[in-house]
C-alpha cells in the first residue's frame, strides 16, 4: 500500500500487452504480442484526414462527433450491423472504443454493481471496471470451440448484475457469439434486467461465421450499448476514433461523460473516419481474404514448431497451446520465445479468470504487414531446433 495513491490504482499494474510490446521494441525484434495493426490505412482515410487539418478542422467538435461522421455510422450500423439508430440522438463519438467503454461502464454501473464478463477476456475491459469500483463474475468459454455452460451463464445473474458484456469477435480467443447465443444472454438480461454492452470492434474480421450484433435482436434493443470503432477496421489504433451507440437517454449521458473526461476526439481524424466509412464492400472483403492467410499462414507455422493453435473464427488474434514441460509457464515461455528468436506474444494467463487456465497458452496477434509476418513466421520456426 503506498499512502501517496489512491485504493483503486494500488493493485492497477501495466499490462502484459503493453510490457511485452514495449520489451519487444527496446530489442527490435517483431511485434505479435499488443493488437497495434502496424498495416497501412486506406488512402481514401489518410486524404480526408490530411485535408482536415489543411482546412483547420482543429477545434473541439460536438461532444459527440461531428455530424458527418455519426451520419456515416448511421449509414454504417444500418447497412453491416442491422441497426437503425439516429445520428442526432443515438450515436456518441469518443477516444476509441476504450473510451466507449470507459464511458458506458460511468454512465450505467454504481460501485459494487456486479458485471457478467466471459474468460478469457480483454485485460483493459476487467481492469477498467475493476478500476471503477465494480465486481466482475466470470463465466468461462472452454477450447477448442470457446463453447460456454448455458448453466453456468445462467447462475451468474443474481440480484446485483447490472450488466453482461460480450466482445464479438473475441480477444483474445477469436469466438464469434451465434445469434442463438445472443438471443440467450439477451433473454437473460432481460428476465434479470441487465444491460448488454457489446464490443464490436473486430466485427469486420471473421472467417465465414456472420458477425450479429445483439443490439439488432428485438429482446435486446432497447438494453445494449454497441461499442466499437476505426481502429481495426482502417488498421488506425492510434487514431483513437471510436464510437457507441445506444437508446437517447444513455447515449445523452454517455455523451456528457465523455466530454468530461476526453472533451473529443481529435477532429481531423474524425473526416478521415467519415471518408472511410463510404469504402465499397470490396474493401471489407480484401482485409478479410487477408487476414485470413495471414490467420493461416500463422497457424500452420505454429503447429508446424509443435504448438497446438485454436484457429479463430474472428478477430486477429490466435491462442495456442504448447506442451507441459516445454516451458515453465506462459511468462516463461514468452519471455523465452522473445530472447531466442525475437518474436513478442502474450502470456495466455493474462487473459483468464484463473491464470493457471492460461499457464500453457499463447497469444499471437497476425495483424501485421505480410513483410513482417513472414518475418516472424521464419523466426518462429527457428524455435524448432532451439527449444
Ligand atoms: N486491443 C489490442 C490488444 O489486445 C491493443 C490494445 C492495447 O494496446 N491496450 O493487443
Amino acid at each position: 500500500m503506498d499512502p501517496r495513491f489512491a485504493r483503486r490504482v494500488q493493485d492497477l499494474q501495466q499490462s502484459d500487452i503493453r510490457r511485452f510490446s514495449a520489451w519487444c521494441a527496446s530489442i527490435g525484434g517483431v511485434n505479435l504480442s499488443q493488437g497495434v495493426c502496424d498495416q497501412p490505412a486506406p488512402e481514401v482515410v489518410k486524404a480526408a484526414a490530411k485535408r482536415a487539418i489543411d482546412e483547420d478542422h482543429a477545434t473541439y467538435t460536438h461532444m459527440r462527433g461531428i455530424a458527418e461522421l455519426r451520419q456515416a455510422i448511421a449509414g454504417k450500423m444500418d447497412r453491416f450491423n442491422g441497426i437503425k439508430a439516429d445520428p442526432e440522438t443515438e450515436i456518441a463519438v469518443t477516444v476509441g472504443t476504450a473510451a466507449a467503454f470507459a464511458c458506458t461502464a460511468l454512465t450505467l454501473l454504481n460501485p459494487g454493481d456486479e458485471v457478467i464478463v466471459f474468460s478469457p477476456y480483454y485485460s483493459y475491459h476487467v481492469n477498467l471496471l475493476r478500476l471503477f469500483g465494480n465486481e466482475v463474475r466470470f463465466v468461462d468459454s472452454r477450447p477448442p470451440d470457446w463453447r460456454y455452460d448455458a448453466g453456468e451463464l445462467a447462475a451468474a445473474f443474481n440480484a446485483r448484475t447490472r450488466m453482461i458484456l460480450i466482445n464479438t469477435p473475441a480477444n483474445p480467443s477469436g469466438k464469434v457469439f451465434s445469434e442463438a447465443e445472443l438471443a440467450e444472454i439477451a433473454a437473460l438480461a432481460r428476465r434479470h434486467d441487465a444491460w448488454i454492452v457489446t464490443d464490436e470492434i473486430y466485427e469486420y474480421i471473421t472467417y465465414g461465421q456472420p458477425h450479429v450484433s445483439a443490439g439488432r435482436l428485438p429482446d435486446a434493443a432497447d438494453r445494449t450499448v454497441t461499442i466499437s470503432g476505426a481502429s481495426k477496421t482502417y488498421a488506425v489504433t492510434g487514431w483513437r476514433v471510436g464510437y457507441a451507440i445506444a437508446p437517447a437517454e444513455v447515449i445523452d449521458k454517455i455523451g456528457v461523460v465523455s466530454d468530461h473526461v476526453t472533451i473529443c476526439s481529435p477532429a481531423p481524424l474524425q473526416h478521415g473516419i467519415a471518408a472511410g466509412m463510404g469504402l465499397p464492400d470490396s474493401y471489407y472483403e480484401g482485409m478479410r481474404a487477408d487476414y485470413l492467410i495471414k490467420r493461416d499462414m500463422l497457424a500452420d507455422t505454429l503447429r508446424a514448431v509443435g504448438f497446438d493453435p485454436y484457429v479463430p473464427e474472428g478477430s486477429y488474434y490466435m491462442l495456442a497451446g504448447f506442451e507441459s514441460g516445454r516451458f515453465r509457464d506462459a511468462t516463461h515461455a514468452t519471455e523465452s520465445i522473445l530472447e531466442q528468436v525475437g518474436v513478442a506474444t502474450v502470456p495466455g494467463s493474462a487473459f483468464y479468470r484463473d491464470p493457471a487456465s492460461g499457464q500453457r497458452q499463447l497469444r499471437f496477434c497476425y495483424a501485421k504487414r505480410m513483410a513482417d509476418l513472414e518475418e516472424a513466421c521464419r523466426r518462429l520456426r527457428r524455435l524448432k531446433r532451439e527449444t
